[in-house]
């Protein structure tokens, strides 16, 4: 018996966007997001995955991927062999393949299109990532290796998709001053191929673009009026997060990291950078106020500077703010994370409002204690969920909480074609969270990120009850919910693995 007087019952919560294949294996318990009331993460998002990793391409992969994954250990791993070690959690769990991991495989950091022969391989490590469980393919086209894919290298891998019945996911070309051209690039993506495609962080970096999400939210409305399988998820965040080498021009991570390095310590180099900010403003945020805007979350090599902005860094190194932000990236050897506060708080609340726009909150399953307890994060790893349901509702007014609960629990579950989650009834699984409507919120701050969220009390997973007075039981019972096998098959088929 669970006493759920005064509070409201809800489907367990979904959320559609995450990068918790980065940290569930060094928290399984995924206390940031269950104590939100999350009970399913679809995870491997923006083209990023941490398999395959093929026999001598393990360490580039880690290097790679260490300012998103500082502490996660990497091997060799075939998709199939990581699906097989992955741990048992307490959330359920659906695993996307990522492109750049897929073209790190194939092609290196290599910028040009690819020979018929590496994209066969690319095909070819797609369809085993499929056929071992992995729901779809996500790409990140605003970064390299991502951005050095064209649209056809795209379509191509979308039919491989289509074939088995896969999704597609994207963090799209451009979030800043290309971002409505980018935006299509999706769509068309599912026009040729009627793959679903998922729209991810809808947003409009740098300050040129703000006031736009009417229009973008439009193209994207016009599109599923047509019929076209397309999703988009937001966070309601001004403020995005990403490597601080992702800041300076595309071409500056030509051929990996080490040559980056060593680019980045060229006056030549920082005087051709500094010419094409002045231009263009920051590569995917556009022209900021002031690098005030821009702080330190994880510097795996600079830990102390966690938490302290560009601006703040430059002036107390009498620095030029770029060539402050060229050392740190060389001192910290590209593994850099920043918080950017690119976004117009008008327009995040108009996506927020937004009915159909899911939520993701972008982040990773994190623990106040432990070794993801380091360093200042975006508050939105712990709130993203309770700040919908909460102060966006309650204080923001910009939804209804049954909207806002529909969001995250039955219309996520549509986009992502399973049946029997995302609603409370007989016959689908039981993921249930109980909260306290009046109360639930974030805590988190920017300056203090790691506090959980309050007001949820229970969560169940699969019939299990994860958290249980506000505390976690320590069970992990969620499941890695594998893609339907069969081409055009309904999804809602869940294997346990464990
Ligand atoms: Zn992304």
């Amino acid at each position: 018996m669970i006493d759920a007087r005064g509070q409201v019952v809800a489907p367990g919560l979904i959320d559609i966007h995450t990068h918790s294949d980065f940290t569930l294996p060094l928290n399984p318990r995924a206390e940031s997001k269950i104590r939100q009331g999350v009970t399913l993460e679809v995870v491997g998002n923006c083209g990023f995955s941490a398999a395959p990793a093929l026999p001598g391409r393990a360490a580039l992969l880690r290097e790679y991927l260490a300012s998103s994954a500082p502490w996660l250990p990497f091997g060799e791993a075939s998709f199939a062999d990581y699906v097989t070690a992955f741990p048992a959690t307490s959330v359920n769990v659906i695993l996307q393949v990522g492109h750049h991991t897929l073209r790190l495989m194939a092609a290196q950091m290599e910028n040009r299109p690819l020979t018929a022969g590496e994209m066969a391989t690319m095909g070819q490590l797609l369809e085993e990532a499929l056929a071992a469980g992995a729901w779809g393919l996500s790409s990140g086209l605003f970064t390299a290796p991502g951005c050095y894919a064209d649209a056809a290298e795209i379509h191509a891998l979308a039919r491989v998709l289509r074939r088995h019945g896969g999704a597609y996911s994207s963090h799209v070309r451009d979030e800043a001053n290309h971002v409505d051209e980018a935006v299509r690039e999706a769509i068309a993506v599912a026009e040729a191929t009627g793959v679903h495609v998922q729209i991810a962080h809808l947003k409009l970096s740098g300050v040129d673009n703000w006031g736009g999400a009417s229009r973008l939210l439009d193209e994207i409305a016009a599109a599923r009026r047509r019929g076209l399988p397309v999703d988009c998820d937001a966070y309601p965040y001004d403020t995005a997060t990403n490597p601080l080498r992702n800041l300076l021009p595309r071409w500056v991570m030509d051929g990996g990291i080490a040559a980056m390095l060593e680019r980045l310590a060229r006056a030549d180099v920082r005087a051709r950078i500094r010419a094409e900010v002045a231009a263009n403003g920051l590569t995917n945020f556009g022209r900021i106020p002031s690098w005030d805007v821009v702080r330190v979350a994880i510097a795996p090599h600079l830990p102390d500077e966690a938490g302290r902005t560009f601006g703040d860094i430059a002036r107390r190194r009498r620095l030029d703010p770029l060539d402050a932000v060229c050392d740190f990236v060389v001192a910290d050897r590209g593994e850099t994370r920043v918080l950017i506060r690119s976004m117009n708080e008008k327009d995040v609340q108009e996506i927020t409002r937004a009915p159909w726009v899911l939520v993701g909150s972008d982040g990773n399953a994190l623990a106040t204690s432990g070794v993801t307890g380091q360093g200042k994060p975006h508050p939105r790893y712990y709130g993203t969920h309770a700040r919908l349901l909460g102060p966006c509702v309650r204080d923001l007014h910009l939804l209804t909480l049954p909207a806002a609960i529909h969001k995250t629990t039955g219309a996520s579950a549509a986009a992502l074609g399973i049946g029997d989650r995302g609603v409370l009834r007989e016959g689908c699984w039981a993921d249930v969270t109980v909260f306290d409507p009046n109360r639930i919120a974030d805590q988190g701050t920017y300056d203090d990120p790691h506090r959980y969220a309050v007001g949820v009390s229970t969560v169940l997973v699969n019939g299990e009850v994860v958290i249980d007075g506000g505390d976690h039981t320590g069970a992990l019972p969620g499941r890695l919910l594998r893609r339907p096998p069969a081409p055009g098959g309904i999804a809602g088929v869940s294997h346990s693995r464990h």
